[in-house]
């Protein structure tokens, strides 16, 4: 598919998913935020992304993603958002249409590198696609669709790498990489191209928790964890370092995904019960799956088997 095909599938999504924003439930990449009043689309001094880098990261996930979510049943809509300040991203379902909505206000944050933005956009697709645990309590039944936040950073890192750089010379990583990072990856991963990925979903996810812990006024670092444990699984946004501790989780993780299924999504009915944690349990690293490495972090998740 070429860039030009590609980015008209984009545009040509924008009348749908503007109709659709309006009676359909979103989840976003990141807290509502006044971030977007220190955008400037027209400084000469742009930091963030460019516009193509931007549109080229776009294409690449409708490449990846259009056959597996249509063996799903549903449509990938990538609506493009370059003029938007909006300082976040956003994923919805409206009937067989799965929208993600990516904003030129996030791309052009002085935190986010190529890859930072492609995380944010595996995020918004693992929404759709991460599976259990999903949103519950007081979100309306039409949400129940999408994967809880923690679930969706823990796609982004697990499933994401290894589609996305593995396809060419590109899992190698020019910048340099924390010892702590190396430790963590070499610990599980023995292949250099295996490493590499790891590597580089860590710096990812170092570029979008550093956006997160800015709107926060906090910080994120590969060398501290968040130590707080819930008694009940969250399924809103955790804290910047409770999401970095997912990444990196995740980037652990050597458990095999499927990428026919939606874990615990079985006949396309979302199950946050124990039976959808256990027909979850082997499609990630869980302590049922026998695995002490990887895990989702207690500091959102509460694992119950
Ligand atoms: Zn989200």
């Amino acid at each position: 598919m070429t860039l030009k095909y590609a980015a008209a599938l984009i545009l040509g999504g924008l009348v749908s998913a503007v109709s659709a924003q309006a009676s359909t439930y979103r989840e976003t990449f990141m807290p509502e935020n006044d971030l977007y009043k220190q955008d400037c689309i027209a400084c000469e001094s742009q930091s963030g992304i460019t516009q193509q880098q931007y549109l080229d990261v776009i294409a690449k996930a409708v490449r990846i993603f259009t056959p597996i979510i249509e063996a799903q049943g549903g449509t990938l809509n990538i609506v493009d958002h370059w003029s938007d300040s909006t300082v976040n991203a956003s994923a919805t379902q409206d009937g067989n249409d799965w929208i993600v909505n990516m904003y030129g206000g996030l791309a052009r944050r002085p935190e986010i590198t190529v890859d930072g933005f492609t995380f944010v956009l595996c995020h918004e697709i693992g929404h759709h696609l991460g599976g259990f645990p999903f949103v519950k309590g007081f979100f309306p039944p039409e949400a129940k669709w999408a994967a809880a936040e923690g679930q969706a950073d823990y796609f982004a890192a697990h499933v994401c790498p290894a589609l996305w750089w593995n396809d060419e010379a590109t899992a190698e990583i020019s910048t340099p990489v924390p010892e702590s990072v190396k430790g963590q990856c070499n610990d599980v991963w023995k292949s250099p191209t295996q490493q590499n990925l790891c590597y580089r979903a860590s710096l990812a996810a170092k570029s979008t928790t550093d956006l997160l812990a800015a709107l926060g006024g906090t910080r994120t670092s590969f060398n501290e964890h968040d130590n707080s444990v819930v008694s009940s699984t969250y399924t809103g946004h955790p804290a910047a370092q409770c999401r970095l501790d997912t990444y990196l989780a995740a980037a652990a993780c050597s458990e095999s995904w499927d990428n026919s299924v939606i874990p615990g999504k079985e006949g396309g009915r979302p199950d946050n019960s124990t039976a959808g944690e256990e027909a979850a349990a082997h499609h990630s690293c869980t302590a049922l799956g026998n695995f002490t490495v990887g895990l989702r972090p207690a500091c959102w998740f509460h694992a119950t088997l």
